[in-house]
């Protein structure tokens, strides 16, 4: 699908202008409401839009403007889950969360997102990419009173998810993107169910297809869990094998300033890598030659044509100066390895 060699994007959220959401938070609620919201949300996707391209992004996405959490904004929308009966659980093993409960069979009120793609896909003719939560990492933000089971749970969202997938294609979307942190950490039942639920989520599709697994957002909860994780971080090569005959065409990495060996990228060979070579979980912006050097890195274990150079996960926790910065680098490193590989 991709003429352009080593098409940048992001791996999703960009932070939220002032008068739509508190900066420099997670999460943030709105500030406004209804139809200003609307309108609000409309225009700052068109600002996200704006910084992307002049920075030069290929695959451009809507920054994530129109929702506020990448998991909650999607169930909010479905039936079968109370959000006034709340019970405290444990996320990812990683910290507690007051989370709402299932109290019912889950299923699609309406299309979620499906309005904001057509609208991205008004204002631009570039290829676009749409993020998902993944099946797993739905039922992880949930307590569960109903199927009290988590397959199965995971089993009927991914149904939902397809659906969802199916209408985002029609709706002009290139690539849909599953984001699974979930895939770090549950590696039993990634292999015995989780990778089957993400290919029952992307059934049908002729759309290329994502998944996206990081180590999270730079919070306190996710840095401090990343302490425990030692030196070299393997957790990939857990579920790199069942993902590599998987039919998700392409593997969103976290790979720069992280301790991930390099090398695991070896037992992907043959899928698609958006390689993450942009730090998300600090204010210093990479040179381009930093970007570079990781991109080269990963040109070891990853054919040019499958590369896609890209941020490690979502920048919407970042003053909006930093996340322009990074989104140049990206661009500008993107080029220099370009360059490199024309002159070869
Ligand atoms: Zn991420």
């Amino acid at each position: 699908m991709m003429k352009t060699l080593l098409p940048t994007s992001t791996a999703g959220s960009l932070p939220k202008p002032l008068w739509l959401a508190q900066p420099e938070t997670l999460w943030s609620p709105w500030k406004l409401e209804g139809d200003e919201l609307i309108h609000g949300k409309q225009d700052a996707l068109r600002l996200s839009l704006q910084e992307q391209q002049y920075a030069g992004i290929d695959i451009v996405s809507d920054g994530e403007q129109t929702r506020q959490h990448f998991v909650t904004t999607f169930i909010e929308n479905l039936n079968g889950v109370d959000f006034e009966k709340r019970e405290t659980v444990r996320i990812r093993n990683r910290y507690d969360a007051s989370v709402p409960t299932v109290v019912g069979p889950v299923s699609r009120q309406k299309p979620v997102f499906v309005e904001d793609a057509k609208f991205l896909r008004q204002q631009t003719t570039q290829p676009i990419k749409w993020a998902l939560p993944g099946p797993m990492t739905m039922i992880d933000t949930l307590y569960d009173d109903h199927y009290k089971s988590r397959e199965k749970l995971a089993w009927e969202f991914a149904k939902i998810l397809n659906e969802e997938a199916k209408e985002l294609e029609a709706a002009g979307v290139d690539i849909i993107q599953f984001d699974e942190p979930a895939f770090n950490v549950f590696f039993e039942e990634v292999n015995a169910w989780g990778i089957a639920c993400l290919e029952r989520a992307i059934e049908g599709l002729k759309c290329e297809t994502v998944v996206h697994i990081c180590y999270g957002y730079g919070i306190k909860a996710n840095t401090d869990w990343k302490k425990t994780l030692g030196s070299e971080w393997r957790q990939y090569e857990e579920v790199f094998p069942k993902l590599q005959e998987s039919n998700i065409d392409i593997i969103s990495l976290e790979c720069h300033n992280s301790h991930v060996p390099m090398e695991l990228l070896e037992l992907i060979r043959g899928k698609k890598v958006m390689v993450g070579a942009i730090d998300v979980a600090k204010h210093r912006i990479e040179t381009p030659e930093e970007v570079a050097n990781t991109l080269r890195n990963a040109l070891q274990y990853v054919d040019a044509d499958k590369l896609y150079p890209c941020t490690n996960c979502g920048m919407a926790p970042l003053p909006r100066e930093v996340a322009t910065g990074k989104l140049n680098a990206l661009a500008a490193g993107a080029e220099i390895v370009r360059q490199e590989l024309r002159a070869v």
